[in-house]
């Protein structure tokens, strides 16, 4: 299978090469030149699978050889024994229709693990397999930070750095990425926020050559295809428990750079029989009031109790803007360079695409403490405020059609988000048994400004030598 730029000014590439990558060269996102298209014959067998299983048999077309088939198994095997739940992503009924999928059992706590823990194991067995070095860097508002350490701290192939804005984590994010050991692993906390994270990763990216010679960057972040590619397998995991592909499903997805509802997305448009996708927002709305207003149009960042959402733009978004254009990239192109400047939208017919797929809603700080007590007192389930998000957006949308099951991703452990849970007024939850000493953990981190030749110039001195 070929890969394919967003922008249209790039090569094809194939699977290894998109692993071993971040933008195209043109800008661009890749994206599979085409999907499988899976069968309703094919989906009954999968009914019966294990996770690990399910994602081998949905992955192997898109890896299209790039690792032998054996090898996959085994590094997927591998990466879903880590997580502490034997379902690996487990369907918690909260109402009549309505349920949580927890995909918090990996061990960094959040949904990002069911990806880079996969990622860290492919890209060393790519690197070993050409005796290849890299360096990896990456941007976090929290969760991708510790989830892509932990995936990818135990290759020697690879150093690690991982920038995250300083201060604007919770202490546990913070605590999760400081403590992982190793002389390939470094922590910068930014002075800064999320997109000048992400803007400094970006131009980094786009000038290499500060790199020592035969190094190149990697990136973790969810523009890497893979990331995205392991993520299509738990809507079909839930979708399959829950009567597919006889019965719809509709899925709630709290969202912040769109590559996890990207990727039930793409699972729609396999053949999985999803009927609504709710992008669930936070105060930053700006993916909600285009889905509901046509109005696409960037605003002012504010800070939430869900700060993995706490993104201006969303950057996979592009990839869905790319369909939607007709998979034009001149097109898109376009799009993108006048985004920020004025405020955007897409003809009535496009639009009219876009609400095809998606609902959304943008939930306050205070409901999202209300949702959280709520659900505490009717179920006794602790929500994170993200999944919180989730679930009250999916309430909001299915007000109208109750007939179908409603999924809400579960992207977080209630114990990453202490401070929310207080303000909920329930009391703190506990880390589970992996985590309990992290508080007693030594911390290491260098706070730098905001600041890409500061950063460039870290990275060149902190670089393992061959
Ligand atoms: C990363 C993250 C999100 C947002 O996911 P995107 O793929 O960026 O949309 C939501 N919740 C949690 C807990 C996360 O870590």
């Amino acid at each position: 299978m070929k890969y394919i730029s967003t922008r249209g000014g790039s090569e094809p590439q194939n699977f290894e090469q998109v692993l071993l990558t971040g933008l195209a060269p043109d800008g661009g996102l890749y994206v599979p030149a085409d999907l499988p298209k899976i069968s309703k014959e094919q989906m009954q067998v999968w009914q019966s699978l294990e996770y690990a299983d399910l994602a081998l048999a949905i992955v192997v077309p898109f890896i299209d050889g790039a690792i032998p088939e054996a090898e996959l198994k085994r590094i997927i095997e591998d990466s879903y024994k880590e997580f502490d739940h034997p379902a690996v992503a487990p369907l918690v009924q909260l109402g009549k229709q309505e349920y949580l999928l927890e995909l918090f059992h990996g061990p960094t706590l959040a949904f990002k693990d069911f990806a880079l823990q996969v990622l860290g194991r492919m890209l060393d067995y790519v690197l070993k397999k050409n005796d290849q070095r890299v360096v990896i860097l990456g941007a976090t508002s929290g969760d991708t930070g510790s989830a892509a350490l932990e995936g990818c701290r135990h290759s020697d192939q690879v150093d690690i750095f991982i920038l995250h804005p300083h201060q604007r984590v919770s202490d546990v994010q913070r605590k999760q990425m400081t403590t992982v050991p190793g002389d390939n692993v470094f922590n910068l906390a930014v002075e800064g926020n999320f997109d000048d994270c992400q803007r400094i990763v970006k131009a980094a990216f786009a000038d290499q050559s500060f790199l020592p010679e035969g190094r190149q960057l990697v990136a973790v972040n969810s523009i890497n295809w893979a990331r995205i590619l392991m993520q299509i397998v738990y809507y079909f995991f839930a979708a399959l428990k829950l009567g597919a592909p006889e019965k719809k499903v509709s899925f709630s997805v709290p969202t912040g750079n769109f590559g996890d509802i990207y990727a039930g997305y793409l699972a729609k448009r396999m053949g999985l029989p999803i009927d609504r996708l709710v992008v669930a927002t936070n105060k930053n709305d700006i993916l909600h009031r285009f889905i509901s207003k046509n109005d696409y149009s960037v605003s002012e960042l504010s800070k939430t109790f869900s700060p993995s959402m706490d993104i201006l733009i969303s950057s996979n978004f592009e990839r869905f803007l790319f369909d939607l254009f007709g998979r034009d990239g001149a097109t898109l192109l376009d799009f993108m360079e006048r985004l920020g400047k004025e405020t955007l939208s897409v003809s009535s017919e496009q639009w009219r695409q876009v609400k095809n797929h998606f609902d959304s809603a943008s939930i306050d700080d205070e409901t999202t403490c209300n949702t959280i007590e709520q659900i505490f007192k009717e179920n006794g389930i602790l929500l994170d405020p993200h999944s919180a998000v989730g679930v009250r957006s999916a309430r909001e949308c299915q007000q109208n059609n109750s007939e179908l099951p409603m999924i809400t991703l579960a992207t977080a452990h209630p114990a990453k988000f202490a401070e929310a849970i207080a303000a909920a007024g329930l009391s703190e939850p506990v880390l589970p048994v992996h985590l309990k000493d992290l508080n007693e953990r030594e911390e290491r981190y260098s706070v730098v400004s905001n600041d890409l030749g500061k950063v460039k110039n870290y990275i060149k001195t902190h670089v393992r030598a061959d």
